[in-house]
């Protein structure tokens, strides 16, 4: 349920309505918009009436039932006001959100060593990458390839951070490594397989660093929002909606289906910002650069592309991953998009 508060309402009124909700057992969770205040309440709401909410106070304008099953990831719950996730980098806070410009985010699968970390973070950095992506830890189908480095690929990370003063974006696989990646992402990744995995869906809804879930290859919309739910219902509020392509019958040419038709479905369901990752959407490099303009010309607030110095040598991910210059040719073919959608703000860097 949610409670509307009419403009202007003084904010001892807006506290006094939320002590009161609370003596009712319920949990009011105040939201703040652009023009209007909005209480979400979560809890035993179903044996409620609205009209006995709606005299606790003259300042309440309307109270809604939010008849989706989740209920915080709804856009409903923020009365239709899309939410932005900051997170702050060294090179300044960076904002995911409907109205604000694209964020795009680049590196490899893996991080390999030093020298191609610190190489392609520098590279992405000076094309237009606000982050820095790559995994310590790997979830891979087969035991026998390559699992990440995991805790020295941490090391890694961070002196690429340092060097290039990009955001650090990594996957967590098991809630025990949870802590020391927190202490050098910036926002955590959790993966296409671990999507339903609840018990570490609760730990980083539990820490306070934001969070990008990835749609699992086989879940629906509503299993992948009930995930993002989890992370909202443990207090974490700061959630990026990543779509990385589902399931097809056809893999002859692509790895997955990049199911761009998410964009405007997740617009009419949640308030969370989304991301586009159309190198795990495709699977080969070659349809990246369409599939990522494609995104921007759909709406999406963020794109995710994987880099590598060295794509033939890759350890994980070679056959979809970008060459560096491949990548500084894409950026001014994304920023005619990203213009024309209003959404590019950075000035587009011309290479030699
Ligand atoms: C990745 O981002 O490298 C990754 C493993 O992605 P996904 O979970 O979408 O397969
Ligand atoms: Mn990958």
């Amino acid at each position: 349920m949610i409670v509307v508060m009419k403009v202007g309402t003084p904010e001892l009124e807006i506290n006094r309505v939320g002590e009161e909700l609370t003596t009712w057992g319920l949990t009011p969770e105040k939201i703040v918009g652009q023009s209007k205040v909005v209480i979400g309440l979560v809890g035993e709401t179903a044996s409620l009436n609205p009209e006995q909410i709606q005299e606790v106070s003259p300042w309440i304008e309307t109270v809604l039932r939010v008849e989706k099953p989740f209920k915080r990831v709804s856009l409903d719950y923020r009365h239709g006001q899309p939410s932005d996730v900051v997170v702050p980098t060294p090179n300044g806070d960076v904002v995911f959100g409907l109205n604000n410009p694209i964020v795009i985010v680049a590196g490899p699968c893996s991080v390999e060593n030093e020298e191609m970390i610190v190489e392609t973070a520098t590279r992405v950095k000076a094309a237009g990458a606000k982050f820095l992506r790559g995994g310590a830890y790997k979830p891979r189908t087969s035991p026998y390839d390559f699992q990440g480095h995991g805790e020295s690929a941490l090391e890694l990370l961070a002196a690429a951070r340092d060097a290039s003063g990009l955001g650090i974006i990594t996957e967590v696989m098991d809630t025990a490594d949870l802590d020391k990646i927190a202490e050098v992402a910036d926002v955590i990744q959790v993966g296409a397989r671990n999507m339903q995995n609840f018990s570490l869906l609760k730990k980083v809804g539990a820490q306070s660093k934001p969070v990008l879930l990835k749609r699992g290859m086989s879940a629906t919309i509503s299993e992948w929002l009930m995930a993002a739910e989890y992370i909202l219902a443990a207090g974490n509020t700061n959630v990026i909606l990543c779509e990385r392509g589902i399931r097809t019958f056809d893999r002859e040419f692509a790895r997955n289906v990049l199911d761009l038709s998410v964009i405007p479905v997740l617009r009419s369901l949640t308030h969370l910002p989304i991301m586009i990752d159309p190198s795990h959407g495709t699977g080969k490099a070659e349809y990246v650069p369409s599939m990522a303009m494609a995104a921007i010309a759909g709406g999406t607030d963020s794109l995710m592309i994987e880099v590598h110095p060295n794509p033939a040598k890759a350890l994980s991910d070679g056959p979809q991953s970008l060459t560096p210059d491949a990548f500084d040719r894409l950026i001014p073919e994304l920023a005619v998009i990203g213009k024309a959608v209003q959404r590019w703000e950075t000035p587009v860097p011309v290479f030699a």
